[in-house]
């Protein structure tokens, strides 16, 4: 499949080389697993070094908007991706969305706020319960991360969270590479992706993800434009790359067609 010294897909190539011909272009990323390898600790996680200069290169260009779409915190993501200042940013799957020094941060009604503090404190009692794992603290809802845990110990408490937050009405449950997470606002990448597109009226849209999180994203992709998985596993994209190696080759190919068009 690897045809050209890019090392990438030919027909991903060719499916670029269409792309960059629109008015209008939003890059938009997600971060852990596509951006950055994958790393125990979600603190340690970075972006790969070439990947991160592409991407940044990126924002300089006319016609071209840069987004990071992710299911982490907006202050998580700040933190670990460093993201350029031009870079748009959606975080919490979608719950969070940060267009410019104007945005306004999440607010949540009252009965939200009690809705996720009786949730906080049943997955809380399970993590207690179930040796490596961690909860994260997120503005709309709580992740249970079991990627530390016994695989029995990791299965057991997603399956007891799971019982739990079913008979809480309001709450909506995901589950990622060994993560279980809970809202209180119903949101997932396909919002954030379109809201993305509409804030910047992209005529067309690169998107790459490597979770089943991201399948919302694929879903919301049209024709014209490219939806990229990353690594392993059933996907509703049109494309796919081996691994978060293989972005940095994608996003230069991506500013080395932009660059030469403006
Ligand atoms: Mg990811």
């Amino acid at each position: 499949m690897t045809a050209d010294p890019t090392g990438l897909p030919a027909d991903l190539s060719t499916a670029v080389e269409r792309l960059c011909r629109t008015p209008r272009l939003l890059v938009a990323m997600d971060f852990d697993g596509t951006m950055a390898p994958l790393v125990p600790r979600a603190g340690d996680a970075r972006p790969l070094p070439a990947t991160a200069a592409a991407f940044a290169a990126l924002a300089h260009l006319p016609g071209t908007t840069t987004a990071l779409i992710s299911g982490r915190a907006l202050a998580s993501l700040r933190a670990v991706a460093s993201p350029p200042p031009e870079a748009l940013l959606i975080g919490s799957h979608g719950a969070e969305v940060w267009l410019g020094p104007d945005a306004r941060p999440l607010t949540l009604t009252q009965a939200q706020a009690r809705l996720l503090g009786r949730a906080r404190a049943l997955v809380q009692g399970i993590a207690g319960q179930h040796p490596g794992t961690l909860l994260e603290e997120k503005p709309a809802g709580v992740v249970l991360h079991t990627r530390l845990a016994e695989d029995s110990a990791a299965s057991a408490a997603v399956e007891q969270a799971h019982l739990a937050l079913d008979a809480l009405p309001g709450v909506y449950v995901s589950e990622g590479k060994r993560v279980l997470e809970l809202s209180v606002v119903r949101a997932d990448k396909g919002d954030g992706l379109r809201t993305l597109r509409d804030a910047v009226h992209a005529s067309a849209v690169l998107f790459a993800g490597d979770d089943v999180t991201d399948e919302y994203g694929f879903g919301v992709l049209g024709p014209q434009d490219v939806g990229v998985k990353v690594g392993a596993g059933q996907t509703a994209a049109q494309f796919r790359i081996g691994s978060p190696d293989d972005v940095a080759p994608l996003l230069e190919l991506v500013l080395g067609l932009r660059s030469a068009r403006s």
